[in-house]
């Protein structure tokens, strides 16, 4: 690619932060027009086709179409998010939608998740665009709003009412690709799956008496209490499955460390035990379907009993559970209270994945060497929701990667989704933008 690529990934980059497209999660927050406006600004004239759709005013996503030399060649689509999370100023060093540049970094809401990528892969596309060069099968860029609260305005919505327009057979979107140097050499994060999200509120009743006479009453927030009591105790059974097991092979952990992360007997003690918060969460979370208990409503008044508490609980699957197996392990958790609990399920949806070792896997393995001479990719699961699993539900093979430069550590970049400080070094812009631009020219047969 020519000329400082790095550096115009960089200043698109700070007008989207400053665009501030925050989604709060209600349908009337995000407003990506502004993201989108600039994205169609930045691809039209090109030669590229290029479609916007508005699902609720200000809800828009954008759709580049880059037309292949061959019909019969696989569509690959370059998928990122223009929405950001809301983020506290107080909470932050820097104006968190000020864009700034500081000693090499962008900083701002949205400069790991995921406007980063969402820049570099269409500046790349304007480049190739701009080269006149056709890929061997159709390439598209797609901007989507909401893809913070599920998608639902945003690539959900167009899978739903514009299947066509936005077929791919593969897709790559976030995150993956942070460099992990192991004992054989630099392995690249690509993910290959997501847990799936099952989100339901659990009724506990009573019956409602006077807070003066409490003895002998059916109280609904102390059973509530002995329900939250047993849902934070519930152990699932470790699974550790392909994608584990090749990520903790591949990064080349000393065998202290490996060892209980393979052994299913072993890994959970591990994680209650090992010093370091975040791998021990992320190891036990990778591993487990999990539940955790987050909100809960009960009582109206201090002088009396209450009939009703409504507890709100978020699992969290790997691949292989589906609602019957998720029910059958809130009874066994619940116990005898079982009968009291009724359970009203606001998400149920099951985990996804993409198999590895795919055209697509190789293509970015061969791509990513000219950053990372010698570096091989490994499958990782990720234990949030992206984008993807409408791709992998609609039977297209989907990854979450991109590029990062050795800059920043992995827990460094964790703790930036969602959190503080969010930022990215510029050269990791540059690493990013040659990537798409080498990916688009891959053949992915
Ligand atoms: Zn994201």
């Amino acid at each position: 690619m020519a000329g400082d690529v790095a550096g115009e990934v960089a200043e698109l980059l700070q007008t989207m932060i400053r665009n501030a497209c925050v989604n709060d999660g209600s349908p009337e927050s995000g407003h990506e027009e502004r993201n989108a406006r600039v994205l169609r600004d930045l691809l039209q004239g090109r030669g590229m086709d290029i479609e916007l759709y508005e699902p609720l005013p200000g809800r828009t996503s954008l759709v580049a179409r880059l037309e292949g030399r061959d019909r019969s060649a696989p569509t690959l689509a370059l998928l990122g998010h223009t929405d950001v999370v809301p983020a506290n100023p107080d909470d932050w060093r820097h104006d968190p939608f000020g864009g700034e540049i500081i000693d090499g970094e962008v900083w701002g809401r949205g400069a790991v998740d995921m406007l980063n990528l969402t820049a570099s892969m269409a500046v790349a596309m304007r480049h190739v665009a701009d080269e006149g060069f056709h890929p061997e099968g159709d390439v598209l860029f797609i901007g989507v709003a909401d893809e913070e609260a599920l998608g639902s305005q945003g690539a959900g919505w167009l899978a739903e009412h514009a299947a066509d327009d936005v077929h791919a057979d593969y897709v790559v979107t976030e995150a993956g690709g942070f460099p992990m140097a192991g004992s054989e050499g630099i392995r690249l994060p690509v993910l290959t799956g997501e847990k799936g999200a099952f989100w339901c509120t659990i009724t506990v009743r009573g019956t409602a008496g006077h807070g003066s006479q409490p003895l002998r009453t059916d109280n609904a927030l102390v059973k509530a209490a002995e329900v939250v009591r047993r849902l934070a105790e519930h152990r699932t059974p470790a699974d550790i499955h392909e994608a584990w097991r090749r990520f903790v092979a591949g990064i080349g952990l000393p065998e202290e460390i490996a060892g209980p992360l393979l052994d299913p007997d072993r890994i959970e003690e591990f994680c209650v035990t090992f010093p370091s918060l975040g791998l021990a969460r992320q190891a036990h979370a990778c591993t487990h379907t999990t539940l955790a208990p987050t909100v809960m409503h009960a009582g109206s008044k201090v002088n009396v009993i209450p009939d009703r508490v409504d507890l709100q609980v978020d699992i969290r699957t790997l691949p292989g559970w589906d609602l019957a197996r998720v029910e059958a392990m809130l009874h066994d958790a619940l116990g005898d209270l079982s009968d009291d609990a009724e359970i009203t399920w606001h998400a149920t949806d099951t985990a996804t994945t993409s198999p590895a070792d795919t055209p697509l896997w190789h293509a970015l393995e061969r791509v990513s060497q000219v950053s990372y001479p010698g570096a091989s990719c490994v499958p990782f699961l990720t234990v949030g929701a992206t984008d993807a699993r409408f791709y992998r539900r609609s039977g297209a093979v989907a990854y979450g990667f991109g590029l990062f430069s050795e800059q920043l550590s992995f827990e460094q970049y964790a703790a930036m989704f969602h959190g503080p400080d969010e930022r990215v070094d510029v050269a990791s812009l540059g690493l990013s933008a040659q990537l798409w631009d080498g990916l688009v020219r891959e053949s992915l047969r």
